[in-house]
């Protein structure tokens, strides 16, 4: 639950962070691109967050 609700809030507010910087936050060698860069990826690995959903519930 833990991991599915915390990378989905980082993601929702790198997300944000994009938008703030406007073009530049979307240029890879700036650091806000490169966290939403780092965001995006822990909603994949260890386990996607689809299937922190189907774990979450079948322990419902
Ligand atoms: C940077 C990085 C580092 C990694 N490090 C490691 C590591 O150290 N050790 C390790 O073992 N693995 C590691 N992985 C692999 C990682 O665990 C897998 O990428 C992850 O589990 C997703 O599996 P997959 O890539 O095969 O995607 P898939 O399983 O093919 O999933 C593709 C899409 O289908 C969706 N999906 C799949 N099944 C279902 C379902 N039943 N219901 C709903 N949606 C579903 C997924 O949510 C996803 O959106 C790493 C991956 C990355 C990107």
């Amino acid at each position: 639950m833990a991991k599915y609700w915390t990378t989905d809030l980082q993601g929702k507010v790198l997300d944000e962070c994009v938008q703030l910087h406007g073009g530049y936050g979307f240029m890879q060698e700036t650091a806000v691109a490169e966290m939403w860069a780092d965001a995006r990826v822990q909603r994949i690995c260890g386990g996607t967050n689809e299937i922190m959903k189907e774990l979450i519930a079948r322990a419902l």
